[in-house]
Formats: C-alpha cells, structure tokens, sequence
C-alpha cells in the first residue's frame, strides 16, 4: 500500500525503525513551513539550524534509498500548515496511508488528531522512539499528587534503567550530588574552548527574506555554530566527554563575562532535534567516566546524567501531564509587560546585560543564566508569564514548548503555583555575586538594598515576598525569608520598597 509518511523538524531520529527497510511504496515528506517559522519570532539562528538539520537529514535518508520529498519555504506559500500540505500530498501521490510519529508539541499533536480524523485515507502513528520513558508515565507515576517531586522521578527512572545503580542502590551511596555542584569557579581557571562548526546559512536566508520571515538575533558571516548533522552532533558529544565532563558538576551553576559556555555540552539542539538520544548522551558520559575514573569525579557525571534522564524526561512529563491548561497558569496575576532591553541588552545591569547579548548573539545561554539571571529578574519584575514564555521560546536554539515552557513557566516563574518546583526560584545579588564575576563590572552596587547604586535585585526580591505575602508566607519552604522579613525595622523596609516601586515604574531605564 502506498503510504506517506510525515518526519517533523524535531523528529530527526536517525536511529527510528522506520528506517530500517527500504521501501518503493513509502515516501517520506519533510517540510519547512509558515505555520513553524510563525507560531512565535524564532531567533534567526534557530530558524537556520533547524532548516539545516532538515535537510541533512533528508540528503541522508536518500542516500540510503529512501523515497524522500523536501519542500522549501518558497514551495509551501500555498500550503500554510501541516494539514494543507498532507492533503495536497494525498492527492499528488496518491497515497492510500498516512503516518507520522506522535509530535513533542500540543499545538502539533492536535492538529495531526484532528488532520487523521478527517482524511479518508487509513492513518496510524508510530512512537517517537527517542524518550526513555512514554508520553504519560509520568502523570501515571504520580497519579493523584498535586506536585510532582523530580527527585524521586529520576530515582524511578535509574533503577528502571540501571544506570549509575550497584546491587539496588545508588552507586557511590548517594542519589544525588547537587550541593557539590554550586562551585565559584577561580579566577583564570582553565576553560576549553567551545566546539563551533562552520555551517553556511546563505541559500537559507535567502529563502527567509524572499517570504518575508521575521526574525531577530545575531548571525556573524552568514554561518551557524551548532551541529546540523548526525556526523556534528557525535563530535560535539565526544568533545563534550573529553574535555568538558571532567568539570561539569563542578561549575554547573557558575557564570562568567568571558565565557557563556562554560563547561555546558551545547548538546541541547542536537537532543531535542532528536539527532542524538538521551541514552547515547548518557551511557557515552557513562563510559568516559568509567574509562577515566581519576579525571573525572562521580559527582561530575551524575549531575550530567541528572540533567538529561531526570529533569528532561520529567519536564516531558509534566508538559504532557498538564497542557493544555499549563500554559495558561499565572499564579501571581503577574501582568506586566517585557522590558525592552530584553530585545536588545541595553540595560545598566551587567548581569542582564551578559545573558541577554549572550543570547541575541548565539541563541543560548546556559541553565543558570536562565534561570538566575533573566528568568528571576521576569518574576520579581511582575512580568505576564506569556511575555516571558515566548522570550525563552524565541530565543534559545532549543526551545520547543515542551521543554520550554515547563522550565520558564513553571521553574523559573513558578506560574504553576507549585508542581515543578515546591518555591519560587528566586536570589538577591548576593547569589550571583556569589556565582559569577558580573557584579564587579556593573552600575549599581550587589551590597546596596536602596541608595543610588543599590542593585536592582535586592530591592526587588524584598518587594516580591512582601507583594506576594498571601500567597508564599505559609510555604515551609521560604519560611526563612519571612522571618527576615518581619525582623527588618519598618523604617528599613520602608526604604527598600520605594526603592523597588521607583525601580519598576523606571524599568526601562534600569
Ligand atoms: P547542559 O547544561 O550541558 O545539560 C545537558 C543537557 O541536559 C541539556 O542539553 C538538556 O538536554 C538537559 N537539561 C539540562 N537542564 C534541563 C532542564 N531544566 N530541563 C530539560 N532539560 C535539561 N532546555 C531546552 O532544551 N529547551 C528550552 O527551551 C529550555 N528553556 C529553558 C528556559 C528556562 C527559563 C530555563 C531555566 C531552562 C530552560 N531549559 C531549556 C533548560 C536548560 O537551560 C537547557 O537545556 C540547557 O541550558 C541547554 O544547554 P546545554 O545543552 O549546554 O546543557
Ligand atoms: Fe546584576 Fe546587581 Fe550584580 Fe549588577 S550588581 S551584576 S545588577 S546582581
């Protein structure tokens, strides 16, 4: 029977048992389309990774024999969605099947539902085969519990695995070494290099301006750093294994001016593409560590491996556990709109100004950046969690809703009101003087709570827990913020509120 079937641009998985056999009766369709360039403003960068690592992995399919068709940009102004071009495609092939592989986003998974139960042709979906886990084990995990603890989601998901497991229990006794990795990174300690490749985006911006496809960032010589193809996305993991592993934990959470990456893999692209799997990433990091047990530290590899088996496989999770209602959670009321320096780095204050131009010019910033720096500025700011949620989704070379908004709404705006983190994340300047070397080059002065200089984060974090006094004061978990609180002098408090009110109806000129 002929039969048509759909690869998205996330479903690069060049591993799927579609692949297997070659068939003269199937043929594959990968499409760049108006409906994926327009659901938010994509950092340019983004756009043109994407549409790279498409057709690669089109040139690759028909390399081994596969009946493959790739439609640009300029073939798909008529056909605006995925459904428009399915059922032209019905009909000039003349297919008598449809199939696709069951979509990481809502947006897209109900379209195809509802594309499948309007054809009249026979249509079936097939498993993504990239996740440890399916879709809803997670929400069947945790059944009735109104949070959901990522602790003992990740604990289920090594023993299930055996990974990092002796007899049953944790290897080296311990689950987790997370108060190991909050670690100042010395001065002038050595950093390799981040892996950048050479890949030219000029065809692709071509076709970008002649459909009028607005963008924003930076893109230095018309060339993208970030692997595109399977034969990239290994060298980048090897690099990764090599010469970044031995410190990862370490300096997970610290920042420098200097250098955004840090010891961070940039494998985020390459993963949620579905170019590598998670379990490729983690038993390669697994077998570096095994092979060079005195260069790299238990501690190192764990908090690797905690990142992409629990926090990525929970976030899934949690996303397909809640949507559709998840993005319309705002347990703040919190309704303001996004600074504008946010589009462009103009802003006195050197931390924000560091993670917001690191993003514009390379379309990422590591975790705490975005947690710590911009996303905790969005919420002690009051922003409206959508404004921030299409920032992150706009912006960042891997943003895809499901992973996207379980972080920014839910971990780092705690907009959920609780079922990703059990606190707001939130920090006064003194964490990030603490964990990076921004506030020793900016304006105001991280000591300072109000006065001239005084930094912006801490009058804002004060001003944030006594805004949202009804809603946080009974959390046991930020208990000691308000005894704080109510131990500061009404003079003292005085001072530090009107300094925060002065400071966010001046946003713009902070
Ligand atoms: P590394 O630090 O090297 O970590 C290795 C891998 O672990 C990552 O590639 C990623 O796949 C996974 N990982 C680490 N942390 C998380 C996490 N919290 N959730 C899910 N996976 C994780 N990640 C995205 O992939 N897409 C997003 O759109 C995205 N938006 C974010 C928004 C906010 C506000 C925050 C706080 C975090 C967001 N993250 C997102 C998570 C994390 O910041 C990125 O995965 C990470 O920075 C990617 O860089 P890396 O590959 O160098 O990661
Ligand atoms: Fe950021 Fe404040 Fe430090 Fe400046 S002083 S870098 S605004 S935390």
């Amino acid at each position: 029977m002929k039969t048509l079937r759909l690869i998205l641009g996330d479903q690069l998985n060049y591993q799927h048992s579609w692949f297997r056999t070659v068939s003269s009766d199937v043929t594959y369709i990968i499409a760049e389309i108006r409906s994926e360039t327009d659901y938010c403003k994509h950092h340019i960068q983004k756009i043109c990774a994407f549409f790279l690592a498409m057709q690669n992995f089109a040139d690759h399919l028909k390399a081994q024999g596969h009946n493959i068709v790739y439609k640009n940009l300029n073939q798909t102004r008529e056909t605006a969605t995925f459904s428009d071009l399915i059922r032209q495609q019905i009909k000039i092939l003349n297919v008598r099947k449809f199939e696709y592989l069951l979509p990481d986003e809502y947006r897209l998974d109900q379209e195809l539902k509802s594309l499948c139960s309007t054809l009249d042709i026979e249509s079936k979906v097939y498993d993504s085969e990239h996740f440890y886990v399916e879709r809803n084990f997670l929400k069947d995990f945790f059944k009735a519990k109104k949070s959901y603890l990522m602790e003992s989601f990740y604990r289920e998901l090594r023993k299930k695995n055996n990974i990092l497991m002796q007899d049953s229990g944790p290897i080296g006794d311990q689950w987790n070494f997370d108060s190991e990795n909050r670690k100042r990174i010395p001065a002038n300690f050595p950093i390799p290099e981040a892996l950048l490749f050479h890949n030219d985006c000029k065809e692709i911006l071509e076709r970008l301006t002649a459909n009028n496809v607005s963008s924003f960032g930076v893109l230095d010589n018309n060339q993208i750093g970030w692997p595109v193809s399977r034969e990239q996305a290994i060298e980048s993991l090897r690099y990764f294994c090599r010469y970044l592993l031995p410190n990862f934990g370490n300096y997970q959470d610290a920042m420098l001016s200097e250098n955004r990456n840090i010891f961070h893999s940039r494998l985020s692209f390459a993963l949620n593409t579905k170019i590598l799997s998670p379990k490729e990433v983690v038993d390669s990091a697994i077998m570096e560590w095994q092979k060079r047990p005195t260069e790299i530290s238990l501690p190192q590899v764990e908090g690797f491996v905690r990142q992409i088996l629990g926090w990525r496989e929970y976030m899934r999770g949690v996303y397909w556990a809640k949507m559709p209602q998840y993005s319309r959670l705002n347990f703040f009321n919190h309704k303001e709109n996004l600074p504008d320096f946010f589009w462009t780095g103009k802003t006195k204050m050197n931390c924000l100004k560091q993670c917001i131009e690191g993003s514009l010019q390379d379309a990422y910033a590591h975790h705490i950046q975005r947690l710590m720096i911009t996303g905790n500025f969005c919420l002690m700011a009051g922003i409206d969690p959508d404004l921030v949620d299409l920032w992150y989704l706009g912006i960042y070379i891997d943003a895809i809703e499901w992973v996207e908004i379980t972080n920014t709404r839910g971990m780092s705006q705690y907009a959920d009101g609780g079922i990703v983190g059990s606190k707001p994340y939130l920090a006064s300047a003194n964490y990030i003087n603490k964990m990076s070397n921004y506030c020793s080059d900016c304006n105001y002065n991280y000591k300072l709570r109000y006065g001239d200089k005084a930094c912006p984060f801490n009058s804002l974090y004060w001003n944030f827990f006594e805004r949202h006094r009804d809603k946080l004061a009974n959390n046991p978990r930020i208990g000691m913020s308000y005894v704080t609180l109510n131990k500061m002098s009404a003079a003292e408090k005085e001072k530090i509120l009107s300094q925060a009110k002065s400071y966010l109806e001046g946003i713009e000129e902070l």
